[in-house]
């Protein structure tokens, strides 16, 4: 059973200023992995404005998961909530939770996949950074192909100071993170979402 708590109110637009036009909608949601969820949502009638944010209301202890990933462990169930740090160090990739942050939960493919779009992007975008940088890149790209074709396996690792995040497969080793390793985390508390799209 769930309980919800669904609530609506109205306040002043930070925005435009428009007096009463902002509705901030409060809503719990019990989410699979990531327990109790606070969603709220503000959107301008006015001006149409509009942001949300989730926070995890179920803290547990410090986590972190470590797994050898290859091609037997692409449909590995990783939930991420965000608040997790999710890095490969031997290829020197890291997501740390920022202001955009987003829980989620995908599977060990879906991840490599998400790292290789970053690393697209960067290809993609007309910068001034030197060959070495684009050449590491590449390099990059054709590890995680080699990875996915079974060619050679890399340790994953994510970890949440909050532990609503996980690696659920019996082969990742479950460590409790000490107090010293979750001050070097970024937690990403806060977080505001902004949501481009507008309500169709
Ligand atoms: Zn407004």
């Amino acid at each position: 059973m769930t309980q919800d708590l669904n609530n609506e109110m109205k306040s002043d637009c930070p925005v435009c200023g428009g007096e009463s036009t902002l509705i901030v909608t409060n809503k719990t949601d019990n989410i699979p992995y990531f327990g109790n969820i606070l969603e709220t949502a503000v959107r301008c009638e006015k001006c149409g404005y509009q942001s949300a944010d989730n926070i995890c209301l179920d803290h547990h202890d410090p986590v972190r998961y470590t797994l050898e990933i290859g091609k037997d462990k692409l449909n590995t169930r990783v939930a991420k909530s965000q608040t997790a740090t999710v890095q490969i160090p031997e290829l020197g990739l890291k997501v740390e939770p920022g202001a955009k942050s987003q829980g989620y939960v995908s599977n060990v493919e879906g991840i490599l996949n998400r790292f290789e779009d970053a690393i697209q992007r960067v290809l993609l975008m007309d910068n001034e950074d030197p060959q070495s940088v684009k050449e590491n890149a590449l390099n990059i790209m054709d590890i995680i192909e080699s990875i996915k074709l079974g060619e050679m396996t890399t340790k994953l690792i994510v970890e949440d100071p909050f532990g609503n995040s996980i690696i659920d497969d019996d082969d990742a080793k479950k460590e409790k993170l000490t107090p010293e390793e979750v001050e070097k985390l970024e937690t990403g508390f806060t977080i505001i979402n902004q949501d481009e799209e507008p309500i169709p």
